[in-house]
């Protein structure tokens, strides 16, 4: 893909990309600022049009002549990188009714029931949007599009700005979706936690390109190449390796907090009577 293909100020935003999602997975895609997720993602449910190649949803092409791109945008649901600047309705309800980011118009009950999916209480569906914490307006705008039922939720970085707190929420929220559902979710992060936490796939977009496409176990492997694109593993994978120097017989590949916590457990009753006496010196 190319913005503004033949000017002096052409972008080449994408640039061999060669991507299969089957139905039913949970992605992750990082990459560094400007690295082209946006772009990538936008093709999905043919909001922009390859300059090159093509996109296909079920073996079809999806800028061939006669499809139905307004059926395929229902089917799969976008959630923008600031869907908060998109709501406009003078309360939460009408606004997961009749957002912008919706294709068409969802029913009230829909509308209601993907709010409270995501978290969303009902003593403020009336509530003005403007009158709502950061949080609670990504909510509003996630929900606006679960509200068309989609099969395939991209969420284009849900959480930036978000505190910890709502951030779990959301994300935990998603993976519920996920899980009851089976919807396919794509998520855009740039948070190596949560990616690592949630995804069982993970996409690592650098320059436009493809870099990495793997189970997040496997990619953060690569963390020093990640490093060089401006990007790192999760925190616990470098305390992991910084105890295998030290001479803990752990696991280095650990990404989560609960593996690295249940991998350190063993180690520590493996090597039980030697540290406890005090065997190992220092550190
Ligand atoms: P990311 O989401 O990973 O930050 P983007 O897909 O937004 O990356 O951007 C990829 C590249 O395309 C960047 O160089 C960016 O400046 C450029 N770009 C993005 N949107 C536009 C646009 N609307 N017009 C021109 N260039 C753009
Ligand atoms: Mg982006």
């Amino acid at each position: 893909y190319t913005y503004s293909p033949g000017t002096s100020y052409e972008i080449h935003a994408l640039k061999d990309i060669n991507l299969n999602i089957p139905d039913g997975q949970f992605i992750g895609v990082i990459g560094h600022t400007g690295s082209g997720k946006s772009t990538l993602i936008q093709h999905l449910n043919a909001l922009i049009r390859p300059t090159s190649g093509t996109v296909s949803y079920n073996g079809e092409d999806v800028w061939a002549e006669n499809y139905n791109r307004r059926a395929l945008r229902s089917e799969v649901g976008l959630v923008f990188q600031y869907p908060e600047h998109q709501l406009f309705e003078s309360d939460v309800l009408s606004d997961v009714c009749f957002g912008p980011m919706n294709q068409g118009k969802s029913r009230e009950e829909e509308a209601k029931k993907a709010l409270l999916q995501v978290g969303f209480k009902e003593k403020n569906f009336k509530k003005s949007p403007f009158d709502l914490s950061g949080g609670q307006k990504k909510r509003v705008a996630i929900a606006g599009v679960l509200a068309m039922n989609p099969k395939i939720l991209i969420l284009d970085e849900p959480t930036a700005g978000l505190d910890p707190k709502g951030r779990d929420e959301i994300l935990d929220q998603i993976a519920e979706l996920h899980k009851v559902r089976g919807i396919t979710i794509i998520l855009v992060s740039h948070s190596m936690e949560d990616v690592a936490k949630y995804v069982e796939r993970l996409i690592v977009v650098n320059h436009g390109k493809i870099a990495f496409d793997d189970i997040p176990k496997k990619v953060f492997a690569h963390y020093k190449e990640l490093e060089e694109m401006g990007l790192a593993a999760p925190q616990i994978t470098y305390i992991m390796h910084a105890l295998k120097e030290k001479g803990l017989p752990v696991d280095p590949a650990d990404t989560t907090v609960e593996e690295a916590k249940q991998d350190i457990l063993h180690a520590l009753r493996e090597m039980n009577s030697t540290l406890l006496k005090g065997g190992v010196q220092n550190d």
